[in-house]
């Protein structure tokens, strides 16, 4: 038996043991070793996705372990392999998925959240979602992965350059992590907060940050830049006053990327994008090839995992986890999982 940590809905979790599944053909069994909670995790367990996640159920895909068994078929790996998985199934059929963009697929499973996840001590997932992790990666450091492609993702869309300047709205872990994704292009970064410790953490892994209630931002923006504004603002508040402050910001032809899921229509200055020539660019998580720089940079510590980690507590305490989340003041809250030990 392992222990498994079940959504039960009404803002409830139970752990409790559970058969481990055996890997099919194509498959793998991991042991999982970290799993972090993010705020998709928090939205399942408010409820507000519960026409997806249909209790009990079993969530979580930030997540770092070790190959345990291996189903037929499955080469490439071992048993005791490193690994981090992409928690990205497509139908390979549809329009989006036969022009290559298989990551938005018109039908697209989110494992985690659509299929079972990774809040356990043992998960068995397709070969094909696992991304092997360097032997010398800090397995907590693994966790940080998946969030950390979608940063690799972002700025790779934005077509951020050395030289250029960039703006984050909202110092969560997604912005956090764009704004270290983006240094390393050589970019320069403000990033805007209101709430003072998430300016503490940003400006202690080497972060400029504003608060947007306090100072002028449009003006500082110009005065950084020449008179000239921001080349790429990342919206990653889901606010309207940062989609409205976005277009403000943006330099011709500047580039504004909408990273936060707005659960409402939000106005746009529509004058502004014609006047300056802007672009609005979607996103939406990643590729395996951002998988595989989100790897290279955690490991070459350009992103600072470790120091994103704020707890990490035990798999039977996930309830806790989840209210330490909530409460603020943390960045990431990692789940144990088991295999690290
Ligand atoms: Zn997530
Ligand atoms: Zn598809």
């Amino acid at each position: 038996m392992t222990r498994a940590a079940h959504y039960m809905g009404d803002r409830t979790f139970v752990v409790n043991g559970v058969e481990p599944v055996p890997p099919g053909p194509g498959q793998v069994r991991i042991d999982v070793a970290y799993t972090g909670i993010c705020g998709t995790d928090l939205h399942v367990m408010h409820g507000a996705m519960d026409h997806r996640v249909h209790a009990p159920a079993v969530i979580g895909h930030e997540m770092s372990g070790r190959i345990a068994e291996l189903g037929a078929d499955v080469t490439g790996l071992a048993v005791g392999d490193p690994v981090t998985v992409i928690p990205l199934e497509w139908c390979g059929q549809c329009p989006a998925c036969l022009a290559g963009h298989t990551h938005i697929c018109h039908r697209l499973t989110f494992i985690g959240v659509d299929s079972a996840g990774s809040m356990q001590n043992s998960w068995t997932v397709a070969a094909g979602t696992v991304v092997p992790l360097p032997p010398d990666l800090p397995l907590r450091h693994g966790a940080l992965i998946e969030p950390t492609a979608v940063a690799v993702h972002d700025v790779r869309r934005s077509r951020l350059a050395a030289g250029e300047h960039a703006v984050v709205i909202g110092a969560g872990p997604v912005g956090l992590l764009i704004g270290k994704v983006a240094q390393s292009v050589g970019a320069s970064v403000t990033v805007l907060e209101l709430d003072p410790h998430r300016r503490a953490v940003a400006e202690e892994i080497g972060l400029s940050t504003l608060d947007p209630a306090a100072v002028d931002v449009a003006a500082h923006v110009r005065e950084h830049t020449g008179d000239a504004g921001a080349d790429v603002v990342f919206e990653v508040s889901g606010s309207g006053s940062g989609v409205r402050l976005a277009t403000d910001l943006l330099a011709v032809r500047g580039r504004l990327v909408v990273v936060a899921i707005h659960p409402v229509p939000r106005e746009v200055d529509l004058h502004r994008v014609f006047w300056r020539e802007l672009e609005v660019i979607g996103v939406r998580v990643y590729a395996h090839a951002d998988f595989e720089e989100a790897v290279r940079l955690v490991h070459g510590g350009q992103v600072p995992a470790g120091r994103l980690i704020s707890r990490v507590v035990p798999l039977d305490e996930v309830a806790a986890a989840f209210e330490a989340l909530e409460a603020g003041g943390s960045v990431k809250v990692l789940l144990d999982c088991g295999a690290a030990a």
